[in-house]
């Protein structure tokens, strides 16, 4: 057992508040350092008790996960300070951020620019890039793990959350996974190709897609379509959604829903592409002009948060079409047994626990 974690009991030190917020393996709740006054937020984690059990997080998980936050010391990264252990869980202090997700702060405005839009574009690269150079990737970039840290101010600092798929990278050894959120993974994630920090770029090119036009670039009717999309490269800038984006815009997003990962642009070349760093007045001045289309998109997040707490019919039906595409691929491998043995565990869990689940890369 690696000595990462204190021993003792987390209510010593703090005072344990308010919900944040649920993940997969327990809650995220506020909590007061005793000693010192300062509020911060405890991520309690519910420890896998037996090999076999499917509840709960993996021990070796829970570490991955610690060990990857203690690298990363970003200010557009969510900071981890103290962790706790117990018999039965694990508590992660981390930095509170209350300022709510980047996407219910822009749906909640009148009207934005393509440059205000940029602002926050422009911190998650920063974040990214810098988890990047540490050769780490996040592999579940999506709107719900963009936050702000404080939304009153009045320019929001961007902070990244949830490392719990991310994956330390050694360069020469393949890393495969069928993980993320079908919406927002690349099409090598579906084929079950080797990984890299390139398949985070793909799901900021779709983030950055929906952010302009309120559509999501490949969704479907079904899970199942949305990666038969993907798989096909099968998107489009329609006019229609499109008509208020500029040119420059269009050219970031195609230069990163690219399906050859090495042709995909990086995120330190994302930060020197003109969208982002205007080399001319003209290009500075196309960013101001243009615009998010706002009706679209207060539509796509109100979709999203109805969904994101829906119904476990329709999520049974998803883990079905998803565990037919596993089989498919990779019939021996030891994920599509991890498939398998979460598959009798679908019945009281909410729609991205089972998603989450399936797609746990270990
Ligand atoms: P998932 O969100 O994919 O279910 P998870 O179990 O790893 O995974 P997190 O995403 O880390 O959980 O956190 C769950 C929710 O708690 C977040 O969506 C967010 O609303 C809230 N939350 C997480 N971290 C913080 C934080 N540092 N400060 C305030 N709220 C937080």
């Amino acid at each position: 057992r690696m000595a990462l974690f204190k021993l003792g009991n987390v209510e010593d030190l703090y005072e344990i508040g308010e919900i944040l917020g649920s993940g997969h393996f327990g809650q995220v709740r506020e909590v007061l350092e005793r000693a010192t006054g300062t509020h911060w937020a405890g991520k309690f984690l519910k420890l896998r008790k037996a090999a076999n059990s499917r509840l709960g997080v993996e021990r070796k998980n829970v570490e991955k996960e610690v060990e990857i936050l203690q690298s990363l010391q970003h200010c557009n990264i969510m900071a981890l300070k103290d962790v706790f252990e117990s018999r039965s869980e694990v508590v992660l202090i981390v930095e509170l951020i209350r300022g709510g997700e980047l996407f219910d702060f822009i749906a909640a405005k009148e009207t934005l620019s393509e440059s205000d839009a940029i602002e926050f574009i422009e911190q998650i690269l920063h974040g990214v890039e810098y988890m990047h150079s540490k050769h780490i990737a996040h592999f579940d970039l999506k709107p719900e793990n963009v936050m702000l840290s404080d939304k009153l101010v009045p320019h929001p600092h961007i902070k990244i959350i949830d490392f719990g798929l991310a994956q330390r990278l050694t360069p020469g050894e393949e890393y495969r996974s069928l993980c993320g959120t079908p919406q927002y993974i690349g099409p090598e994630v579906i084929n079950y190709e080797p990984l890299n920090e390139a398949t985070d770029m793909w799901s900021i090119g779709v983030i950055t897609y929906i952010l302009l036009s309120g559509i999501s670039p490949f969704q479907g009717d079904t899970d199942e379509e949305t990666l038969r999309n993907i798989v096909a490269m099968n998107y489009e800038f329609d006019d229609f959604h499109f008509k208020q984006t500029s040119s420059m815009a269009k050219d970031f997003i195609q230069k990163l829903l690219v399906k050859d990962q090495i042709e995909r642009m990086t995120a330190k070349e994302c930060l020197l592409h003109p969208w982002i760093k205007p080399l001319t007045r003209k290009q500075a001045a196309s960013r101001s002009r243009s615009s998010i289309n706002m009706k679209n998109f207060k539509k796509f997040n109100a979709r999203r948060k109805w969904k994101m707490s829906y119904n476990m019919v329709s999520a049974c039906n998803r883990l079905c079409q998803l565990r037919l595409l596993c089989k498919a691929k990779v019939k021996e491998d030891e994920e599509l047994r991890q498939c398998e043995s979460d598959q009798e565990d679908t019945e009281s869990k909410p729609a991205s626990l089972i998603r989450r689940r399936l797609s746990s890369s270990s």
